[in-house]
């Protein structure tokens, strides 16, 4: 390993997901001096096929193999590449909703996060990273579920998404997608605009404090292959590295209070629903409807239902391979996603990555279930002639009859849970007894060192997060600029 030449920064902001890109655009459009560390590669939108096997092995860590251990287990999934998770997500679109930020008010004392304290972050990210519903080029599968749920007279609708449907695509029926909003194509560009450096696949191993300054010690993957050592210098450090990342790299370096105890996330069970006919076609936009009735305890949705999403998704089923070649055109995937369960993130001596122990109680597990039967029953509403619940051992569901013969409770070694959203790991607020760092993401006991990014969400959203950890960070970094947070 060689040490590279250290350098120093009025800012350094580690991670360049949603939570460091927007923190770094504020920073360096207000002309501060900031240099912004990012692990993963810098990749352009279009490096890889989106959702494809290609853009697992680019820009997610581990290759999308991640797994929480404990009393059932829960394989996770996190971006690492320049805009993290944003570049690999659907960027389906929510804003917090009230009762959460009343919630996290409440019982975290968090200052100043009113809705109307709130409002205009959430409007400034949206101009940035522009939301737009897709409205008549949903995929067929996506308008299914709300038609099973409108069935039932649930409460179901289309989810906006962090992406721009230009009109002319509309017209031509083979056209490609059209532009993601993500961190790479928003954010990150007006951060280097205004004079903002970032260095990519630079890893930050730990922090120390010497006299007035943090020193973050790097290390750089190089074009050679070979790693380089080095140091960077800071008055202020931001970390932003993701929910699991940040309170790993914080404990580290000896930040242990508050710190990694409280890991949530949205849990997930699937079904695969085969409708008899044709629903899914190769091109389609991707499905954007969810039932949304049960928030905020459980959200259900359309998934991606590509041929390769379907095949993992029913790698339990017998002929798993000759049943998506033959209908995958006639199937969906859907999802139920809980607020359930709570972990820890801990380092293990002579790993790179945390250890993350996961504990699921009975409620958790039976609420999933109860849920799933739910699903079942408005996909069966909406036309579908057989139901795969994705969970080895369940049996295929023929008719809405069936449903009855599905388990009360997931079994905890049934291993079937997945989660794409994490966060809670550090939680922000004035009390502290529970929380890692001030209502404005500062450290307890320390100058100059903030978190800003899904680590500070007091607890689950309900709804899809990226939205509230955008409006946050915005908030976040234009209290460090008018020095409130300290
Ligand atoms: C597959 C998938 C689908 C999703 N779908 C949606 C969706 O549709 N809608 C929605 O709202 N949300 C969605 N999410 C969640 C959303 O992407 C996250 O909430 C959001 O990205 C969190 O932002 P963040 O800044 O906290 O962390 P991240 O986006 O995880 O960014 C952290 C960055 O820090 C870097 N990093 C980590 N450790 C270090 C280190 N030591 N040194 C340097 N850099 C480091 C990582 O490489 C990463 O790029 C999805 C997530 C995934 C993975």
């Amino acid at each position: 390993m060689s040490p590279l030449r250290p350098r120093r920064t009025e800012t350094l902001i580690i991670g360049s997901g949603p939570g460091g890109a927007v923190t770094g655009a504020v920073l360096a459009e207000a002309g501060r001096d900031v240099l912004m560390l990012e692990e993963g590669a810098d990749l352009a939108l279009d490096a890889a096929a989106p959702f494809s096997c290609d853009e697992m092995l680019l820009k997610y860590r581990n290759a999308g193999v991640s797994v929480a251990l404990g009393n059932s287990k829960l394989a996770w999934v996190e971006g690492r590449c320049v805009g993290g998770g944003s570049e690999i997500n659907r960027g389906l679109y929510h804003r917090t909703p009230e009762y959460i930020l009343e919630e996290w008010t409440r019982r975290f004392q968090v200052k100043d996060l009113q809705p109307a304290v709130m409002r205009p972050h959430f409007e400034a990210c949206e101009t940035v990273a522009r939301v737009e519903y897709a409205h008549h080029r949903a995929p067929e599968i996506s308008r299914r579920l709300q038609s099973g749920a409108e069935v039932h007279g649930w409460h179901a609708g289309e989810a906006p998404r962090l992406y721009t449907y230009s009109p002319e695509e509309a017209l031509r029926s083979s056209a490609p997608p059209g532009g993601k909003q993500s961190m790479s194509a928003t954010f990150v560009p007006r951060f280097r605009q205004a004079g903002g450096q970032l260095l990519s696949s630079t890893r930050v191993r730990r922090l120390r404090r010497e006299g007035s300054f943090w020193i973050a010690e790097t290390e750089q993957r190089g074009a050679d292959g070979g790693r380089h050592r080095s140091e960077v210098r800071a008055d202020r450090i931001v970390v932003a590295c993701g929910a699991v990342q940040t309170p790993a790299l914080l404990r580290r370096s000896g930040m242990t209070r508050n710190i990694g105890n409280t890991l949530r996330f949205h849990p997930m069970v699937k079904v695969v629903a085969d409708f008899g006919e044709m629903v899914n076609r190769a091109g389609d936009y991707d499905p954007v409807h969810q039932i949304r009735e049960f928030e905020p305890q459980i959200g259900m949705g359309c998934s991606i239902s590509t041929p390769a999403q379907l095949g993992m998704a029913l790698a339990g089923q017998k002929d798993a391979w000759s049943l998506v070649r033959e209908h995958w055109q006639n199937m969906g995937l859907y999802y139920v996603q809980s607020s359930g369960g709570s972990a820890r993130v801990r380092n293990v001596r002579g790993f790179v990555d945390p250890m993350v122990r996961v504990r699921f109680e009975e409620d958790d597990l039976a609420l999933l279930a109860v849920n799933l039967a739910r699903l079942a029953t408005a996909l069966f509403a909406a036309g579908a002639r057989r139901i795969y619940p994705c969970i080895p051992g369940y049996p295929v569901l023929e008719t809405r009859a069936d449903i009855a013969s599905l388990p009360d409770k997931l079994r905890p070694a049934d291993g079937s849970l997945t989660s794409v959203h994490v966060f809670s790991s550090c939680p922000m607020g004035e009390d502290e007894r529970v929380c890692a760092v001030n209502s404005f993401g500062a450290m307890f006991g320390t100058e100059g060192l903030y978190i800003n990014d899904a680590s500070l969400l007091c607890t689950p959203t309900g709804v899809n997060p990226q939205g509230t950890v955008m409006a946050v960070a915005r908030r976040n970094a234009i209290a460090m600029l008018e020095r409130r947070s300290r």
